[in-house]
């Protein structure tokens, strides 16, 4: 009995080594998601294979047997895809404020990029180790901004041509930025600040990121009238400086361009074979978000004439839904028709109150302009150089902001027909991890992080409104951010691991 005893006790391990050895090494805390169709980012087709994420990583892909010790995920009916990235989102302030950013991960949103239209954090370097101290759900890389480092510069004496001194202290600082981890220069041109520079001076700034690997990512001088023009300024900017260009939200946005997307491809097609590295994004929406003055380009806004021109480059007051009015909020939720209306005034009289109204208080008023057209959107959205960008963000009260992925997925993919679903994942991750040189992201491979979103492409849709613009979407299952869960079963998990990102050395 006692030799029988030790016999066993000998025995049993060993046998028990034996057989655990029969399964695949694995370090605990391993996940593997079975049994989904995994669009792997690079537009080739569904296949059914399974992952095992360790540690931040994908460590496998393919048809293997999970171990018994780790975790298992069954993913039936769901597809599996890289994580969304962002390159234009208006997160910068809340991020700090909200560094779970629900509506963002809620759309499959695993990394953002900000600082766009020119405006970004400044000093980069502190901005980023605040980051770093308190870090969010998602990664995040930031932008530098022509019209923040200007007015570093320029002070509130920015209405004029920058000297060249000014000019060369403005590449000094882009040099900064990017220094301290800025990814590239952003420029919002259009804008009161921005649009006062002359073209040398952007060429300037965008030469000197350049020097760092960094890219140009402009909201170009005009979406207008004259879209065209400005188009062939970014390009010029392009080739001079020699750098890439990231064209943001691109967009015919009057009347007068209306139905020219046509023609503003064949520009940029052009600029392409000769050699141009011209990207672009586009926001899937009909509608604008952005301050009352942008209506106006020769900025005479009391002016009637000039607002009568601006309100008919849009199609009329009905055509324009003021969103935010702090000095007088009851005005929000009202097109400039209606306001009109209501006060038995003109919409010319009742644009020109409400710029009084607002610069009387000194704020800008929000406004949702419906400027685009169906045609225009859909032939920028088919072109492979275009990707899917939100230009919201944590808080953004336009829907675009809450709704962006999960909108293109459900409406343009599976409503419209206007783009495969593999092609709409690659314009969600490896177009833009592309434009970012980031080679370990926006792809599903073994080695490269787990940023990953399981998706309902039966169900999934945006569910953000213009009135409603904070209600998240559906159909987005479970969303990994540097391997870690961050999104499940309609919540945030509460983890945050997202990253600083910075250009690849
Ligand atoms: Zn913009």
């Amino acid at each position: 009995m006692r030799r029988f005893v030790k016999f066993r006790a000998v025995f049993i391990p060993v046998i028990l080594l034996a057989w655990l050895s029969s399964f695949p090494q694995q370090k605990p805390g391993s996940t593997a998601i079975i049994n989904s169709q995994v669009a792997d980012g690079t537009g080739k087709p569904l296949r059914q294979v399974s992952i095992r994420i360790a540690g931040e990583r994908i460590v496998k892909v393919g048809n293997f047997q999970p171990a018994k010790d780790e975790e298992i995920i069954d993913a039936k009916g769901l597809v599996l895809a890289p994580g969304f990235i962002d390159i234009h989102n208006h997160s910068t302030e809340g991020i700090e404020s909200d560094p779970l950013a629900e509506t963002q991960i809620a759309q499959g949103i695993t990394t953002v990029v900000v600082g766009a239209d020119g405006d970004s954090p400044w000093p980069i370097a502190p901005w980023l180790k605040a980051r770093e101290v308190n870090p969010a759900s998602l990664n995040i890389a930031v932008m530098a901004g022509h019209a923040t480092i200007r007015e570093q510069v320029m002070g509130k004496d920015f209405k004029r041509v920058a000297t060249p001194a000014e000019v060369e202290k403005m590449a000094q600082l882009v040099d900064q930025g990017m220094t301290e981890g800025a990814i590239g220069l952003s420029s919002g041109l259009e804008y009161e600040v921005g649009s006062y520079s002359a073209t040398d001076e952007v060429v300037a700034m965008s030469t000197a990121a350049a020097k760092h690997g960094g890219f140009y990512m402009t909201h170009i001088r005009d979406e207008a009238d004259k879209a065209f023009e400005a188009l062939k300024e970014e390009i010029a900017i392009g080739e001079r400086a020699h750098i890439p260009i990231q064209h943001s939200h691109i967009k015919l946005g009057t009347v007068g361009v209306w139905g020219k997307a046509p023609q503003y491809i064949q520009v940029i097609e052009a600029a392409r074979k000769r050699g141009v590295d011209f990207l672009a994004d586009c926001y899937p929406y009909d509608a604008w978000h952005s301050n009352l003055k942008v209506l106006v380009p020769d900025k005479q806004y009391e002016n009637p004439r000039s607002v009568a021109k601006a309100l008919a480059d849009v199609g009329g007051g009905s055509h324009v839904t003021v969103v935010e009015f702090k000095p007088n909020p009851s005005y929000e939720g009202h097109t400039i028709e209606d306001l009109a209306r209501s006060n038995n005034i003109t919409p010319v009289e009742m644009f020109i109150r409400l710029i009084r109204e607002s610069d009387a208080a000194n704020t800008e008023p929000g406004i949702i302009g419906q400027s685009m057209i169906e045609s225009d959107i859909k032939a920028f959205y088919q072109q492979p150089w275009v990707m899917v960008a939100s230009d919201g963000g944590i808080g953004s009260r336009h829907p675009r902001g809450a709704g962006t992925f999960p909108r293109v997925l459900g409406v343009y993919v599976r409503e419209k027909h206007w783009l495969t679903l593999t092609e709409a994942v690659g314009k969600m991750t490896s177009l833009p991890a592309k434009r970012l040189h980031w080679n370990d992201r926006g792809i599903i491979r073994e080695g490269a992080f787990a940023d990953l979103v399981l998706f309902n492409p039966a169900t999934v849709i945006d569910r953000s409104t213009f009135s409603s613009p904070f209600t998240l979407p559906t159909g987005i299952e479970k969303v990994f951010v540097n391997g870690t869960l961050v999104w499940s079963s309609d919540k945030p998990t509460g983890a945050r691991p997202g990253r600083v990102l910075r250009l690849p050395r």
